[in-house]
Protein backbone atom coordinates (compact mmCIF):
# COMPACT_ATOMS: atom_id res chain seq x y z
CA UNK A 1 0.00 0.00 0.00
CA UNK A 2 2.80 2.36 0.43
CA UNK A 3 2.48 3.74 -3.61
CA UNK A 4 -1.18 4.65 -3.19
CA UNK A 5 -0.11 6.47 0.07
CA UNK A 6 1.12 9.53 -2.06
CA UNK A 7 -1.21 9.12 -5.30
CA UNK A 8 -4.57 7.78 -3.99
CA UNK A 9 -7.56 10.76 -4.96
CA UNK A 10 -10.46 9.48 -2.97
CA UNK A 11 -10.50 9.89 1.14
CA UNK A 12 -10.12 6.21 3.05
CA UNK A 13 -13.03 5.89 5.78
CA UNK A 14 -12.70 3.58 9.14
CA UNK A 15 -15.86 3.09 10.90
CA UNK A 16 -15.39 0.68 14.09
CA UNK A 17 -18.56 0.62 16.91
CA UNK A 18 -19.21 -2.26 19.49
CA UNK A 19 -21.41 -5.40 18.24
CA UNK A 20 -24.70 -3.57 17.65
CA UNK A 21 -24.18 0.01 18.56
CA UNK A 22 -25.80 0.07 14.71
CA UNK A 23 -22.96 0.88 12.09
CA UNK A 24 -24.00 -1.77 9.52
CA UNK A 25 -27.41 0.04 9.20
CA UNK A 26 -26.15 3.73 9.73
CA UNK A 27 -23.86 2.87 6.68
CA UNK A 28 -26.82 1.89 4.96
CA UNK A 29 -28.67 4.36 5.24
CA UNK A 30 -26.34 6.69 4.55
CA UNK A 31 -25.31 4.99 1.23
CA UNK A 32 -28.43 4.97 0.29
CA UNK A 33 -28.28 9.08 0.33
CA UNK A 34 -24.82 8.81 -0.82
CA UNK A 35 -24.69 6.24 -3.70
CA UNK A 36 -21.13 7.13 -4.77
CA UNK A 37 -19.57 5.86 -1.73
CA UNK A 38 -18.20 2.51 -1.79
CA UNK A 39 -18.25 0.54 0.87
CA UNK A 40 -15.24 -2.66 1.06
CA UNK A 41 -16.48 -6.03 1.61
CA UNK A 42 -14.23 -7.82 3.93
CA UNK A 43 -13.43 -11.72 4.15
CA UNK A 44 -14.58 -13.19 6.78
CA UNK A 45 -14.51 -17.22 8.22
CA UNK A 46 -17.65 -16.37 9.90
CA UNK A 47 -21.10 -17.97 9.67
CA UNK A 48 -23.30 -16.31 7.44
CA UNK A 49 -26.38 -14.85 9.11
CA UNK A 50 -29.64 -15.82 7.90
CA UNK A 51 -30.29 -13.27 5.05
CA UNK A 52 -26.72 -12.13 4.70
CA UNK A 53 -25.63 -12.16 0.97
CA UNK A 54 -22.31 -14.02 0.24
CA UNK A 55 -20.37 -11.32 -2.23
CA UNK A 56 -22.44 -8.34 -0.91
CA UNK A 57 -22.60 -8.32 3.13
CA UNK A 58 -19.15 -10.65 3.06
CA UNK A 59 -17.19 -12.64 1.23
CA UNK A 60 -17.60 -16.00 3.29
CA UNK A 61 -14.70 -17.96 3.15
CA UNK A 62 -13.09 -21.11 4.75
CA UNK A 63 -9.98 -21.44 7.37
CA UNK A 64 -7.81 -22.14 4.88
CA UNK A 65 -8.78 -20.07 1.84
CA UNK A 66 -8.75 -17.02 4.61
CA UNK A 67 -5.23 -18.70 5.58
CA UNK A 68 -3.95 -18.88 2.00
CA UNK A 69 -4.86 -15.08 1.01
CA UNK A 70 -2.77 -14.35 4.04
CA UNK A 71 0.30 -15.82 2.96
CA UNK A 72 -0.32 -14.63 -0.42
CA UNK A 73 -0.03 -11.07 1.34
CA UNK A 74 -3.80 -10.33 -0.29
CA UNK A 75 -4.81 -7.98 3.06
CA UNK A 76 -4.26 -4.93 3.75
CA UNK A 77 -5.26 -5.72 7.18
CA UNK A 78 -6.92 -8.85 9.23
CA UNK A 79 -7.58 -9.20 12.72
CA UNK A 80 -9.52 -11.92 14.76
CA UNK A 81 -12.74 -10.92 15.87
CA UNK A 82 -14.68 -13.33 18.32
CA UNK A 83 -13.00 -16.01 17.12
CA UNK A 84 -13.08 -15.63 13.55
CA UNK A 85 -11.23 -13.84 11.00
CA UNK A 86 -11.80 -10.89 9.13
CA UNK A 87 -9.46 -9.18 6.27
CA UNK A 88 -9.69 -5.92 3.81
CA UNK A 89 -8.51 -7.46 0.70
CA UNK A 90 -6.17 -4.93 -1.21
CA UNK A 91 -6.83 -4.97 -4.98
CA UNK A 92 -10.69 -3.32 -5.09
CA UNK A 93 -9.72 -1.20 -2.40
CA UNK A 94 -6.40 0.31 -4.41
CA UNK A 95 -8.21 0.88 -7.42
CA UNK A 96 -11.06 2.60 -5.73
CA UNK A 97 -9.18 5.55 -4.34
CA UNK A 98 -6.86 5.45 -7.76
CA UNK A 99 -10.04 6.42 -9.47
CA UNK A 100 -10.92 8.66 -6.75
CA UNK A 101 -13.55 6.99 -4.92
CA UNK A 102 -14.07 7.55 -1.19
CA UNK A 103 -14.41 4.32 0.26
CA UNK A 104 -15.35 2.89 3.33
CA UNK A 105 -13.89 0.23 5.76
CA UNK A 106 -16.25 -1.12 8.50
CA UNK A 107 -13.25 -2.83 10.50
CA UNK A 108 -12.69 -3.38 14.20
CA UNK A 109 -9.82 -1.26 16.27
CA UNK A 110 -7.63 -3.89 15.57
CA UNK A 111 -7.89 -3.36 11.75
CA UNK A 112 -8.20 0.21 12.17
CA UNK A 113 -4.49 0.81 14.00
CA UNK A 114 -3.04 -1.24 10.90
CA UNK A 115 -5.08 0.54 8.21
CA UNK A 116 -4.01 4.06 10.05
CA UNK A 117 -0.52 2.66 10.18
CA UNK A 118 0.05 2.55 6.44
CA UNK A 119 -2.21 5.16 5.51
CA UNK A 120 -2.33 7.92 7.88
CA UNK A 121 -4.04 10.25 5.51
CA UNK A 122 -7.56 7.98 6.14
CA UNK A 123 -10.10 9.76 8.23
CA UNK A 124 -11.68 7.51 11.48
CA UNK A 125 -14.82 7.25 12.71
CA UNK A 126 -16.31 5.45 16.11
CA UNK A 127 -19.86 5.15 17.22
CA UNK A 128 -21.01 4.58 20.24
CA UNK A 129 -24.91 3.66 21.86
CA UNK A 130 -26.19 5.51 24.01
CA UNK A 131 -25.79 2.78 27.21
CA UNK A 132 -25.15 -0.24 27.64
CA UNK A 133 -28.49 -1.71 28.37
CA UNK A 134 -29.49 -0.22 24.71
CA UNK A 135 -26.41 -1.79 23.28
CA UNK A 136 -27.84 -5.00 24.57
CA UNK A 137 -31.25 -4.47 23.47
CA UNK A 138 -30.16 -4.37 20.07
CA UNK A 139 -27.99 -7.08 19.64
CA UNK A 140 -31.15 -9.10 21.36
CA UNK A 141 -33.09 -7.79 19.07
CA UNK A 142 -31.67 -8.24 15.91
CA UNK A 143 -32.49 -11.22 16.41
CA UNK A 144 -29.83 -13.32 14.61
CA UNK A 145 -26.88 -14.49 17.33
CA UNK A 146 -27.27 -16.86 19.51
CA UNK A 147 -27.81 -16.14 23.19
CA UNK A 148 -23.93 -17.01 23.86
CA UNK A 149 -22.76 -15.04 20.86
CA UNK A 150 -24.23 -12.28 22.03
CA UNK A 151 -23.19 -12.28 25.85
CA UNK A 152 -19.54 -12.92 24.42
CA UNK A 153 -20.14 -9.94 22.86
CA UNK A 154 -21.45 -7.60 24.98
CA UNK A 155 -18.06 -8.74 27.01
CA UNK A 156 -16.00 -8.12 23.51
CA UNK A 157 -17.64 -4.13 23.72
CA UNK A 158 -16.37 -2.59 26.58
CA UNK A 159 -12.91 -3.11 25.33
CA UNK A 160 -13.91 -2.18 21.67
CA UNK A 161 -14.94 0.60 23.20
CA UNK A 162 -11.65 1.79 25.28
CA UNK A 163 -10.48 2.21 22.07
CA UNK A 164 -12.67 4.98 21.14
CA UNK A 165 -10.30 8.02 21.63
CA UNK A 166 -7.85 6.72 18.72
CA UNK A 167 -10.44 7.76 15.80
CA UNK A 168 -10.98 11.12 14.68
CA UNK A 169 -14.86 11.35 15.10
CA UNK A 170 -17.28 10.30 17.21
CA UNK A 171 -20.94 9.49 16.70
CA UNK A 172 -23.16 8.91 19.13
CA UNK A 173 -26.17 6.49 17.63
CA UNK A 174 -29.26 7.14 19.82
CA UNK A 175 -31.59 8.96 17.77
CA UNK A 176 -31.02 6.84 14.04
CA UNK A 177 -32.11 10.02 11.69
CA UNK A 178 -30.14 12.36 14.04
CA UNK A 179 -26.97 9.79 14.14
CA UNK A 180 -27.05 8.92 10.21
CA UNK A 181 -27.42 12.93 8.97
CA UNK A 182 -24.02 13.46 11.66
CA UNK A 183 -22.35 10.32 10.11
CA UNK A 184 -23.11 11.77 6.40
CA UNK A 185 -22.32 15.19 7.25
CA UNK A 186 -18.82 14.05 8.23
CA UNK A 187 -18.50 12.38 4.36
CA UNK A 188 -19.85 15.75 3.14
CA UNK A 189 -17.62 17.95 4.74
CA UNK A 190 -14.51 16.35 3.60
CA UNK A 191 -15.82 16.48 -0.03
CA UNK A 192 -16.08 19.94 0.56
CA UNK A 193 -12.49 20.73 1.23
CA UNK A 194 -11.23 23.85 -1.35
CA UNK A 195 -8.50 21.19 -2.66
CA UNK A 196 -11.15 18.43 -3.11
CA UNK A 197 -13.47 21.09 -4.86
CA UNK A 198 -10.92 22.57 -6.97
CA UNK A 199 -10.68 19.23 -8.61
CA UNK A 200 -14.47 18.67 -8.80
CA UNK A 201 -15.46 21.79 -9.96
CA UNK A 202 -12.50 22.88 -12.53
CA UNK A 203 -14.60 22.96 -15.48
CA UNK A 204 -16.97 25.68 -13.15
CA UNK A 205 -14.32 27.57 -11.37
CA UNK A 206 -12.43 27.82 -14.85
CA UNK A 207 -15.99 29.08 -16.88
CA UNK A 208 -16.13 31.66 -13.72
CA UNK A 209 -13.05 32.81 -14.06
CA UNK A 210 -13.60 33.01 -17.87
P1 LIG B 1 -21.54 -7.07 13.71
O1 LIG B 1 -20.55 -5.96 13.67
O2 LIG B 1 -22.15 -7.30 15.03
O3 LIG B 1 -22.59 -6.96 12.62
O4 LIG B 1 -20.74 -8.44 13.47
P2 LIG B 1 -19.76 -8.87 12.33
O5 LIG B 1 -19.54 -10.34 12.50
O6 LIG B 1 -20.27 -8.42 11.00
O7 LIG B 1 -18.41 -8.12 12.65
C1 LIG B 1 -17.68 -8.40 13.83
C2 LIG B 1 -16.51 -7.44 13.97
O8 LIG B 1 -15.54 -7.64 12.95
C3 LIG B 1 -16.88 -5.97 13.90
O9 LIG B 1 -16.15 -5.29 14.92
C4 LIG B 1 -16.40 -5.54 12.53
O10 LIG B 1 -16.09 -4.16 12.49
C5 LIG B 1 -15.17 -6.41 12.37
N1 LIG B 1 -14.79 -6.58 10.97
C6 LIG B 1 -15.58 -6.84 9.89
N2 LIG B 1 -14.84 -6.92 8.76
C7 LIG B 1 -13.56 -6.70 9.13
C8 LIG B 1 -12.33 -6.64 8.41
O11 LIG B 1 -12.26 -6.81 7.19
N3 LIG B 1 -11.21 -6.42 9.15
C9 LIG B 1 -11.24 -6.23 10.49
N4 LIG B 1 -10.11 -5.98 11.10
N5 LIG B 1 -12.36 -6.28 11.20
C10 LIG B 1 -13.51 -6.50 10.53
P1 LIG C 1 -23.59 -3.37 14.04
O1 LIG C 1 -23.37 -3.42 12.55
O2 LIG C 1 -22.85 -2.23 14.69
O3 LIG C 1 -23.33 -4.67 14.73
P2 LIG C 1 -26.43 -3.22 13.38
O4 LIG C 1 -26.45 -2.15 12.33
O5 LIG C 1 -26.58 -4.64 12.95
O6 LIG C 1 -25.12 -3.04 14.30
O7 LIG C 1 -27.54 -2.82 14.46
C1 LIG C 1 -27.87 -3.67 15.54
C2 LIG C 1 -29.37 -3.63 15.77
O8 LIG C 1 -29.74 -2.34 16.33
C3 LIG C 1 -30.19 -3.78 14.48
O9 LIG C 1 -31.31 -4.61 14.76
C4 LIG C 1 -30.62 -2.34 14.16
O10 LIG C 1 -31.83 -2.31 13.46
C5 LIG C 1 -30.74 -1.70 15.53
N1 LIG C 1 -30.44 -0.26 15.57
C6 LIG C 1 -29.48 0.41 14.90
N2 LIG C 1 -29.51 1.72 15.19
C7 LIG C 1 -30.50 1.90 16.07
C8 LIG C 1 -31.04 3.05 16.77
N3 LIG C 1 -30.54 4.28 16.63
N4 LIG C 1 -32.06 2.84 17.62
C9 LIG C 1 -32.57 1.60 17.79
N5 LIG C 1 -32.13 0.49 17.17
C10 LIG C 1 -31.10 0.62 16.33
P1 LIG D 1 -30.88 -3.33 9.14
O1 LIG D 1 -31.51 -4.45 8.38
O2 LIG D 1 -29.67 -2.79 8.43
O3 LIG D 1 -30.56 -3.68 10.53
O4 LIG D 1 -31.95 -2.11 9.23
C1 LIG D 1 -33.10 -2.02 8.39
C2 LIG D 1 -33.57 -0.58 8.28
O5 LIG D 1 -34.12 -0.18 9.53
C3 LIG D 1 -32.47 0.39 7.97
O6 LIG D 1 -32.64 0.86 6.65
C4 LIG D 1 -32.62 1.52 8.95
O7 LIG D 1 -32.97 2.70 8.26
C5 LIG D 1 -33.78 1.17 9.83
N1 LIG D 1 -33.52 1.23 11.25
C6 LIG D 1 -32.81 0.37 11.99
N2 LIG D 1 -32.90 0.69 13.26
C7 LIG D 1 -33.69 1.78 13.35
C8 LIG D 1 -34.14 2.56 14.42
O8 LIG D 1 -33.90 2.31 15.57
N3 LIG D 1 -34.89 3.62 14.15
C9 LIG D 1 -35.24 3.93 12.89
N4 LIG D 1 -35.96 5.02 12.72
N5 LIG D 1 -34.86 3.18 11.84
C10 LIG D 1 -34.08 2.13 12.07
Amino acid sequence: MTQSKNTAKGTLYVVSAPSGAGKTSLLKAVLERMPDLKLSISHTTRQQRPGEVDGSDYHFVTVEAFKQMLDEGSFLEHAEVFGNYYGTSKIWLEQQLQQGHDVILEIDWQGARQVRKLMPECRSIFILPPSQQELLNRLTGRGQDSEEVIQSRMAAANQEITHYDEYDYLVINDEFEEASHQLASIFTARRLRLQSQKIRQAALINDLLG
